[in-house]
């Protein structure tokens, strides 16, 4: 009896400590995005901001958009726009803005002819790189978007969000963010397929092939670009379409930077009012149920359910909160329709694992994209350091357990390091190839899955101070190493890695399969013969193209 008592009580106050836990990390999450101020190591005196050759050819070109470091408030204010903060510390020699594309074209003219010279003259030079192409700026790998004593072209004012009169498409601007977007879109009841976190930009993630809650109806946010205009190389505009450069047009659907600077996206819209969507909160005692649902949902998402086009998710996430010793699991489900006859939940997820799973609070409800999307950017404050990592598996137990055990076993050496301000989180989330295949085509190389469940694994974590940088990567990436040693030795891995997630030292483009890989390397050579996106354009992932030799 004492005992039944005492497991009670300890029960109570672990269920005390875990609401009121959560209550501060999301307290403290949504007055940090609103409040971030972060401190850059920036010594505008310093000899390594001297500006270049190359900044000065622009600024000479473009004396309104270039921004050097003297000029320290617009400077620094650029800088502290990246989400995470070691991007924020790769200072470059100079800030490009265009105001429009014909300042773009200008821009990319002045880099073009600067690589050239420099190719004449082989060296240590060009493997630096010149330049870095910047949308939302919210890519985890440092260097994605910025770089080390080159231009930046921050694409952050050509943000147009202009929907069409007959409501069927809406030209977006590459520089604007899924905010911007579902802002003007809301009040007129249309959407589009959007990244779910309305902080993220929306060049970097429609160019990595881009999950969206309308994923499972639509395909991917690049499945559902009707056309692109691009800046290419030679510092012309083209477009490409479904009947324009048609080649091209599937190779930007994950192909990423690789092949010019994507000025704006036409994409495809849909009435579309309000979605249900939220988060459930539940004890970390739970998680072998909630694996077990999750691997349920994602069995029934495959299935010919009615409901199960309009259901996103699960999104599974398991947090450990190195400050207050806690672990805590929170699953996002999303259904794109408004629950039947008014009832709370879909019957989609109530009748699923997680309509019974018990659980401590859930923020599910009917509301609008930019709510739904703004509950993912408040939850993911900028302003820390940052690391991503991702793998892909098969919908199959015991590999979801084994995710589950990496994941878990990282916390204890994690522990031993008392890494501050660490929050180690694993995330599951579905991704169908009838999904992936829904939609425009793509290079993603899933076409021959025959509709095999796959899960996207990943670790999101986020830490206080540079002296930890190392440790959380090598953590990470042994995490992953860990996960993909059980899934070859069980024969429940996969090939392909999610871009949008990968950490720096991942092969995504690869990863799309050998004839996908060939395909994006031709379609670079095409658009960019002298390989200015491949050497001249850092950041990001490549194409591993011997210019010089082709
Ligand atoms: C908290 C969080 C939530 C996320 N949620 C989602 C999600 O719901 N769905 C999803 O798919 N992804 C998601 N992501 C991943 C996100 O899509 C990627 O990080 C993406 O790269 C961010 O795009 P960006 O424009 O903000 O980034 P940036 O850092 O500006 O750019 C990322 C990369 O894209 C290139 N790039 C950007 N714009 C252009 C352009 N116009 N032309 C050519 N190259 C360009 C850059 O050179 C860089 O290499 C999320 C990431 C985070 C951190």
């Amino acid at each position: 009896m004492t005992s039944l008592v005492l497991s009670a009580s300890s029960a109570a106050t672990t269920l005390l400590i875990i609401v009121i836990s959560i209550f501060v990390v999301r307290r403290r999450n949504s007055q940090t995005s609103l409040t971030a101020k972060k401190v850059i190591p920036l010594d505008v005196t310093s000899s390594s901001l001297e500006p270049t050759t190359l900044s000065k050819s622009l600024a000479s070109a473009l004396p309104d958009i270039v921004i050097f470091p003297h000029d320290a408030a617009a400077f620094k204010q650029s800088m502290n726009s990246y989400w995470a903060q070691q991007e924020c510390e790769v200072i470059p020699a100079c800030v490009v803005r265009p105001r429009d594309v014909q300042q773009l074209c200008a821009a990319v003219t002045v880099i073009k002819r600067e690589y050239d010279k420099r190719q004449k003259q082989p060296g240590e030079e060009m493997a630096q790189g010149l330049f870095a192409i910047r949308s939302g700026g919210h890519s985890p790998v440092p260097g994605a978007a910025s770089i080390k004593g080159g231009a930046v072209i921050d694409l952050s004012l050509l943000c147009e969000v202009s929907p069409s009169e007959d409501g069927s498409s809406v030209v977006i601007g590459a520089g604007a963010k899924w905010a911007d977007v579902s802002k003007v879109l809301d009040g007129k009841g249309i959407a589009v397929v959007g990244a779910r976190n309305s902080a993220v930009g929306v060049g970097g993630s429609t160019l990595g092939g881009g999950l969206s809650f309308f994923t499972p109806r639509f395909g991917l946010v690049g499945s559902n670009v009707l056309s692109y205009e691009l800046v290419l190389a030679s510092g012309s505009i083209v477009k490409a379409s479904a009947s324009t450069n048609a080649d091209l047009w599937r190779a930007l659907k994950g192909g990423s930077n690789n092949f010019g600077i994507v000025t704006c996206f036409t994409v495809r819209s849909f009435p579309c009012t309000k979605i249900w969507s939220g988060f459930l909160y539940l004890l970390p005692s739970q998680a072998a149920k909630v694996l077990a649902a999750f691997h349920e949902c994602v069995n029934r998402a495959a299935s010919d359910d009615p409901g199960a086009s309009y259901a996103a998710g699960p999104m599974a996430c398991f947090t450990y909160i190195q400050k207050l010793s806690l672990q805590a699991i929170a699953v996002n489900l999303a259904y794109t329709k408004s629950p039947e006859n008014g009832k709370k939940w879909p019957t989609y997820w109530s009748t699923s694992s997680f309509g019974s799973l018990w659980r401590l609070w859930s923020t599910c409800k009917i509301r609008t994209i930019t709510s739904a999307t703004d509950e993912m950017s408040v939850l993911n404050p900028p302003g820390r350091r940052q690391v991503f990592a991702t793998t892909t598996i098969k919908n199959d137990p015991d590999t979801l357990a084994a995710a589950y055990a990496a994941y878990s076993d990282a916390i204890a050496s994690l522990r031993r390091i008392n890494v501050r301000g660490l929050v180690w989180t694993l995330v599951l989330q579905p991704l169908l190839p009838d999904w992936v295949s829904t939609g425009d085509t793509n290079p993603l190389g899933l076409y021959d899955c025959h509709n095999e469940p796959l899960v996207i694994v990943s670790f999101t974590v986020n830490w206080d101070e540079r002296r930890d940088d190392e440790f959380v990567k090598m953590t990470t990436r042994r995490a992953v190493e860990q996960i993909d040693a059980v899934a070859a030795a069980n024969k429940t891995g996969h090939r392909f890695r999610f871009l949008n997630y990968c950490a720096e030292w991942q092969r995504p483009l690869e990863s799309y399969g050998d004839e996908n890989w060939r395909f994006l390397q031709g379609i670079s050579r095409k658009y960019d013969p002298e390989g200015l996106f491949q050497k001249g354009c850092v950041g990001g992932f490549k194409l591993d193209i011997a210019h010089r030799e082709a």
